[in-house]
């Protein structure tokens, strides 16, 4: 069975693990976290970079930072994982969701403006697969009604808009490093980004268990001492020193991602161009990572019957998100605002295929192969 995700490795982390191991340090923020969290600060030109163990909660600080109180509403698309909403719900929250483009199933900036009323405090954009929503707009309609964005950069590392790395256009963003991520920290893991410096030094403590730990390690004050509310938000040495040999090798795992994605695409084009399934749309303007490639099949019920030709064949492809909204927590913390025109659809129709780092070519052909015999019969 060719699987649909193996962890991205390079060979360097037992040897990086092996160190931190033997520097006797390995609570969080030793020498492997303080070089990852630098090479995010130069990488991304932001403020300041913060290892956490999960994306979930670096969103959770994120909730934090902007102040969520209960009843404020923030706007993100139903079509993303549950940690994006559930981080704000949280603090009290109440989740507006608004549909998504069918082109790259990222929210629809043009309907965010009809959702803001007096109670908003933030929107939330998610880079699906890697690919960018369009920032300049919903940055502009943040900073004429004073709202935060955070981006969920979860699937976004290495990706560009305009130019722009995600993750360092909105007031803050969320990173994964998940094992079905482009880069892994060990299984789990993730980073806040902060963009406006205002954040910076609370973060710090809340990250810290809400005391002034980070100062007192700098020498800015004599004693450590209780001072904000905060929980236990480092990851440990092991972990960042896994994401160091990642690192190391980023621009190699991306162009390999690439190269995969860029094969498959090509492969498939011509049964495309038939309008047998949909292949990704990339706006000109973003360059994505090559996390994710899908396809979207004529309707639910042709993708139910694709995935299990593929299982037949060997090839374990998955399909993805479940709206938010149709969800029974999404019935209690959330509302739909207009139209669910594409959410609904375009998560049915979706289907993911196999990607990893150094996927080979050999299963990638099977992959493709099979993914016609399908559409010959069909
Ligand atoms: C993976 C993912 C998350 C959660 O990441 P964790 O590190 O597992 O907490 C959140 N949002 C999106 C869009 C994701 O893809």
């Amino acid at each position: 069975m060719i699987p649909f995700n193996r962890p991205p490795y390079t060979g360097n982390e037992e040897q990086h693990v092996l160190n931190a191991m033997r520097s006797e340090k390995i609570s969080g923020d030793g020498k492997y976290g303080l070089l990852c969290q630098q090479w995010f600060e130069e990488k991304l030109n932001c403020n300041k970079a913060l290892l956490t163990p999960s994306c979930t909660q670096a969103l959770e600080i994120a909730a934090i930072l902007i102040d969520i109180q209960p009843g404020d509403e923030v706007i993100m698309p139903s079509y993303t994982f549950v940690s994006t909403a559930n981080a704000f719900v949280m603090r009290g929250a109440k989740i507006v969701f608004v549909d998504i483009r069918p082109d790259t199933l990222n929210i629809d900036e043009r309907l965010i403006e009809a959702a803001i009323t007096s109670k908003t405090k933030a929107i939330v954009p998610v880079h699906y697969a890697g690919v960018g929503c369009d920032m300049d707009v919903i940055m502009d309609i943040a900073n004429r009604h004073h709202l935060y964005v955070v981006e969920d950069a979860a699937q976004g590392m290495m990706s560009t808009y305009k130019g722009k790395q995600l993750g360092s256009i909105g007031h803050l963003a969320a990173f994964s490093f998940h094992e079905t991520k482009n880069l892994t920290s060990g299984g789990e893991g993730g980073l806040l980004i902060i963009n406006d410096p205002q954040f910076v030094a609370r973060a710090e403590i809340i990250r810290e268990k809400g005391t002034n730990r980070s100062q007192f390690f700098r020498g800015m004050v004599d004693k450590y001492t209780w001072v904000d509310i905060g929980s236990s938000y480092l990851p440990s040495e092991i972990q960042a020193a896994y994401l160091w040999a990642q690192l190391e090798l980023a621009d190699q795992i991306t162009e390999n991602r690439l190269a995969s994605w860029n094969s498959y695409y090509e492969q498939l084009s011509n049964l495309a161009t038939q309008e047998k399934f949909e292949l990704p749309i990339i706006p000109e303007n973003c360059q994505h990572n090559g996390h994710m490639f899908y396809l979207k099949t004529k309707d639910l019920l042709q993708r139910t019957e694709l995935l299990s030709h593929l299982k037949a064949e060997g090839v374990y492809a998955v399909f993805h998100y479940v709206p938010l909204h149709n969800a029974p927590a999404g019935k209690e913390f959330s509302r739909f605002n207009g139209a669910d025109l594409f959410t609904t659809t375009e998560s049915e129709r979706l289907i993911r295929l196999p990607m990893w780092f150094n996927l080979d070519q050999d299963s990638l052909n099977h992959v493709v192969k099979s993914v016609l015999s399908f559409y010959e019969k069909n």
